[in-house]
């Protein structure tokens, strides 16, 4: 379909979510990834954590990324909740319009709309994923015929992900690790910063000694001077004596 590389592309899974309702054990159909829905049959919440449903679109993002868009496979994913188990059939493949069944073309991520049909312009609802998800799963972005409400609703919706199933990037980077190894340890950081102090005060000594050396070459001068004159007036003292 396109040259561009597989992490760049809009990836569309279509999705039915199921959970079981702890008051009347009864299956309820999610229409989006919700943190509750109310229980079409007897009215009670159903609450689905977060830590619930991470693990379930970081399975279906890291499986459907080596899936080619023509697998027709319907795959299912679970995860244990308190009542029982939440459950996801998932398949690749683009939205659809759920009157004609004609392949809708995807928005830019971000877009919260209602875009129509090409062919029959029946209207089917957009929007981003929403940010706690986003936030566990960076891949996770765009809903399509998904519930703007919390009401029970079974059949499916559509999420894209896009971008490089954070899993697979850490078995990359492990790999890559393990293939060429890490880099060179980096000697301590104070080596650099203390060199340049460190010659200065070599410097420094240097010219200290210098000027000692001056000092000690001055001193022994004056002195050898101050001790010739008497020994030459001496000198000048005893000869005449003789
Ligand atoms: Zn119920
Ligand atoms: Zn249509």
């Amino acid at each position: 379909m396109s040259s561009a590389p597989r992490a760049a592309l809009q990836r569309p899974v279509r999705l039915e979510i199921e959970a079981t309702c702890a008051a009347c054990r009864r299956p309820v159909g999610f229409g989006a990834p919700l943190l509750r829905v109310t229980c079409s049959a007897c009215g009670e919440p159903v609450e689905v954590a977060t830590t619930t449903w991470a693990p379930i679109f970081a399975e279906i993002d890291e499986k459907s990324f080596d899936l080619p868009d023509t697998d027709g496979d319907t795959r299912v994913v679970e995860q244990a909740t308190p009542e029982g188990k939440l459950s996801a059939r998932y398949r690749v493949g683009a939205p659809r319009c759920a009157k004609c069944q004609c392949e809708l073309s995807l928005v830019e991520p971000g877009t919260d709309d209602d875009p129509e049909c090409a062919k029959c312009a029946t209207k089917t609802t957009t929007f981003p994923a929403p940010g706690w998800l986003r936030t566990d799963l960076p891949t996770a972005m765009q809903l399509y015929a998904a519930s703007r409400d919390s009401e029970a609703r079974g059949g499916w919706f559509w999420i894209t992900f896009q971008g490089t199933p954070p899993a697979r990037r850490e078995h990359h980077q492990i790999a890559i690790q393990a293939a060429i190894g890490g880099g060179p340890d980096r000697s301590p950081v104070p080596v650099s910063t203390r060199a340049p102090p460190r010659s200065r005060h070599r410097w420094e000594w240097y010219a200290v000694i210098a000027i000692v050396a001056l000092i000690v070459v001055a001193v022994r001068q004056c002195g050898r001077r101050a001790a010739g004159t008497p020994e030459s007036e001496r000198d000048n003292a005893v000869e005449p004596a003789k």
